[in-house]
Formats: structure tokens, C-alpha cells, sequence
């Protein structure tokens, strides 16, 4: 058991992350799909980010199977962990708030799909996975374990680098030219401000 407040306050946060998705997979539930570019490759991947982002910190905080692999967190580390997570949370729950019916956990587009270009979609294409960076970050820095504290860095780093090609690629073959104006405009997930002027 690690049951320090660091690890304890990451839990909470872990929670509230299930639980916003619980509520939208609710949503997602009720819309028809009109496209669908999901693989094996791509389910693996969410299960992957899935086990690293809860699975393991769960085994780390109320178990003993990982405590081999535990070391000392300074505190001034743990304090440093509290901005990720609850900015991760909002970006979390806010990506999924703006994309409304068109989300979906792999990938695929719903009938009558909409293009998102407003809220936060309108700084960066991928607010969502810019949230799991963030979660992954402050996994980090609250959980003292290297295999449970760093293990969703990489990947959600990998989801990453080979999921936004796919979803890029779907986006564009569906809405072409407006999603081509929609990437010039925005960054992947950092803000393009300098190029925001005028679009
Ligand atoms: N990459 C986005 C969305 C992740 S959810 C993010 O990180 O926030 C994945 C699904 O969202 C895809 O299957 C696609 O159908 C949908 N999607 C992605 N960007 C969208 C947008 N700008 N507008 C509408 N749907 C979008």
C-alpha cells in the first residue's frame, strides 16, 4: 500500500477521469457512425493508455506488487504535480464538452458528423490528448514508482505519434479543405496564437 497524500490526491483525480468518461461513453452510446477507421492497432493503444493511466497507479497505491520498483518523491515534486492534474481534469472534461456527439474513443466519424472549430478546439486540434499529456505529467510527479508513475508518458506519447496521423488523415478525407484551413490555423496541442490573426 502507498497510501501517501500524493498518491491518494492522484486517485481522487483518477476517479473524477472515470467517471467523466462513464458519462459521455453514455452519449457517445446513443449516436450512429457513419465512418469507421478503428483498428486492432488503435483499440490496443487505448487499452495500452488505459492500463497506464489507471490500472497500474491503482496496483501501486493498494498494493505491494510494485513497491520494488518505488523511490522518494520530494515534496516540493508532489506540490509541483497538483497543477497538471487539475488542469488535465478540466482540459479533460472540456475537450469532451466541445466535441459533444462527435466524440468517439477510436477512430470514427457519426452521421451528420460536425467539425469542431469552437471552444478549445479553436487553439488546438487535440485538447484531449493534450489532456492526457497533462494527467500523464502529473502521474509523474505524484507517484513515487518508476513503472507506475512513468509508463502513461510513454504511452500517450505513442498513442500520439500513431494516432493523430490516422485521425488527421480521416478528418481530412471527410472535410477536406475546411479541415486543411481548420490545421493551418491551429496547433496539434500547443496554440498556434501567431497564426490565429485574421483566420
Ligand atoms: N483528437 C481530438 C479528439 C479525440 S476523440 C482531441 O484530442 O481532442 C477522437 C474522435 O474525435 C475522432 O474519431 C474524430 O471523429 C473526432 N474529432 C477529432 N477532432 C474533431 C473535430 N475538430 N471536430 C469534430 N470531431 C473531431
Amino acid at each position: 500500500m502507498n497510501l501517501h497524500p500524493s498518491s491518494v490526491l492522484f486517485v481522487a483525480g483518477v476517479a473524477v477521469y472515470v467517471g467523466i468518461r462513464a458519462h459521455f461513453r453514455q452519449i457517445a452510446r446513443a449516436q450512429k457512425t457513419s465512418v469507421r477507421r478503428s483498428s486492432r492497432r488503435d483499440m490496443s493503444l487505448v487499452m495500452l493508455v488505459g492500463l497506464c493511466q489507471v490500472v497500474l497507479p491503482l496496483i501501486f497505491v493498494f498494493s505491494p506488487w510494485l513497491d520494488h520498483l518505488n523511490y522518494g518523491l520530494p515534496g516540493a515534486v508532489s506540490v509541483a504535480g497538483v497543477m497538471p492534474l487539475l488542469g488535465g481534469l478540466w482540459l479533460f472534461w472540456r475537450s469532451h464538452t466541445d466535441l459533444g456527439r462527435s466524440w468517439s474513443v477510436t477512430l470514427e466519424l457519426r452521421e451528420n458528423h460536425r467539425l469542431v472549430t469552437e471552444g478549445v478546439y479553436r487553439l488546438i486540434r487535440h485538447p484531449m490528448y493534450a489532456s492526457f499529456f497533462l494527467l500523464a505529467l502529473a502521474q509523474a510527479l505524484l507517484l513515487g514508482n518508476w513503472l507506475a508513475g512513468w509508463s502513461a508518458l510513454a504511452a500517450v506519447l505513442l498513442l500520439y505519434v500513431v494516432r493523430v496521423p490516422a485521425e488527421e488523415a480521416m478528418m481530412l478525407s471527410f472535410f477536406g479543405a475546411e479541415y486543411q484551413s481548420y490545421m493551418r490555423r491551429t496547433g496539434g496541442i500547443i496554440p498556434r496564437l501567431w497564426r490565429m490573426h485574421g483566420a
